[in-house]
């Protein structure tokens, strides 16, 4: 009789209190009903189901670091578990919470005013809106710091923002998207609610992807945008703002790769415990048990990094670097569990039915998104020597 499937190996969770464990067994279970059965019909379609969109609403986890405007006022760490919890599942839908509640709520939050928090925050709390955030350019990706080319200029009838903005997740059908421009005037960047009926909006979806294809991600254009000064994000005046919102969220993506990491081991070490070959199931093998091992040390070390990352945040003690240190260590680590997963499982490994190929294909997006390996790794490199090695 196999020992049941256990990837909490240190029980770093224990330290979770009776009342966020409840919580979290309540979100897993209804994962495991609700999202688990469709996720792979939507990833190969290349679709999202908006049916759910009302069931995540019920959960009332959307926004759940917020204090006020309908939001939980709870801890990080807990945010970070919830991320894994969705990751674990399905990292596309983890990708669309993480862009409404983290990203879009978090602009607001963060750089909003007080009429922009009460407007928009309680709605999307509740997904009855549905926000995107627009930083990456076409010809700017890495380079948003001091590069974007998007423009915006103050007139008398409002602001008119100029330029694109490419793989922009929810945006295809969000109510509105954060979008940052920079300011002809002073050269400062800037945040916006750019609404999806503003005059020169509009938005074409990106085809083609070969990862976290749930996740509807847009190319923006910006054509003489009019926005009214009072969508104007009052709290954003530069890029070190934005770098605030990037800092709470990149957590975020570490969490999201603990979860995608721990899917993609929990359903290889089943898949290994009741194949057979040579007349005994390929996990008695010792290169199969090695390569299962490799896989819970690193998900073990991705774990106790994040649940640590999440205690400095709730302790208001989070740096850039920080966040930064964890997103690389975990989306690096997470893509050679998901391939070592798709290894032990041979052929079977990349059928979709079998709940490993989904997460091998979806970590190289985790990958590359909220900031490279190289840029993270060079924001903690700047951080430990002093030299900014960025250009
Ligand atoms: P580039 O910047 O062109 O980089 C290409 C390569 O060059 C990378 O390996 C990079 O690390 C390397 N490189 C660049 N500069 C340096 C340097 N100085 N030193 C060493 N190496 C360097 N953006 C949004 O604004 N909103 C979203 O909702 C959003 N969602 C996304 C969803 C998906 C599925 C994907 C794939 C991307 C999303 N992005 C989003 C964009 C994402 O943040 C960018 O793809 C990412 O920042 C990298 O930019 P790039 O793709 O233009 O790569």
């Amino acid at each position: 009789e196999a020992p049941p499937i256990d990837a909490d190996f240190y029980a770093v969770e224990a330290k979770l209190s009776p009342e966020d464990r409840a919580l979290q067994l309540r979100i897993r279970t209804f994962l495991e009903t609700e999202i688990k059965p469709i996720v792979n019909k939507y990833w190969l379609h290349d679709e999202f189901p908006f049916e759910i969109i009302p069931k995540l609403a019920a959960l009332n986890v959307c926004g759940y670091v917020y204090e006020g405007y309908g939001c939980a006022g709870g801890s990080s760490l807990m945010d970070g578990i919830i991320a894994a919890e969705f990751g674990r599942i399905d990292p596309s839908i983890a990708t669309f919470l993480g862009v409404q509640s983290g990203l879009a709520m978090g602009s607001i939050y963060l750089c909003g005013s007080e009429e922009q928090k009460q407007e928009w925050l309680p709605k999307m709390q509740r997904l009855e809106k549905i926000g995107a955030f627009g930083l990456t350019e076409p010809e700017v990706g890495s380079a948003t710091a001091g590069g974007l080319t998007t423009t915006c200029k103050k007139t008398e009838a409002g602001w008119v923002l100029n330029g694109q903005k490419k793989w922009i997740g929810n945006s295809t059908f969000s109510d509105m998207t954060i979008i940052w421009a920079r300011d002809l005037e002073d050269g400062q960047v800037k945040g916006f609610i750019v609404r999806k009926e503003n005059p020169g909006f509009a938005v074409e979806k990106i085809k083609g992807k070969m990862a976290l294809r749930i996740v509807q991600n847009g190319l923006i254009t910006l054509t003489d945008c009019l926005v009214p000064e009072s969508d104007r994000l009052t709290g954003a005046n530069s890029f070190r703002d934005t770098a605030k919102v990037l800092q709470m969220t990149r957590a975020g993506v570490a969490w999201m790769a603990v979860g995608c990491a721990r899917g993609a081991y929990e359903n290889a070490l089943a898949y290994t415990l009741q194949r057979k070959q040579f007349g005994k199931p390929i996990a008695s093998f010792q290169l199969i048990q090695n390569h299962l091992v490799e896989m819970l040390s690193n998900l073990t070390a991705m774990q106790t990094l994040a649940f640590r990352l999440s205690e400095l945040q709730d302790e208001g003690k989070l740096k850039d670097e920080h966040a930064s240190l964890a997103k690389v260590f975990c989306t690096l680590r997470t893509r050679d569990i998901v391939s070592r997963a798709r290894e032990v499982m041979g052929g079977n490994g990349i059928l979709l039915e079998y709940n490993v190929a989904r997460f091998l294909a979806d970590a190289e997006a985790i990958y590359s998104y909220e900031g490279t390996k190289e840029i993270n790794s060079l924001i903690v490199g700047r951080s430990i020597t002093g030299f900014s090695a960025f250009v």
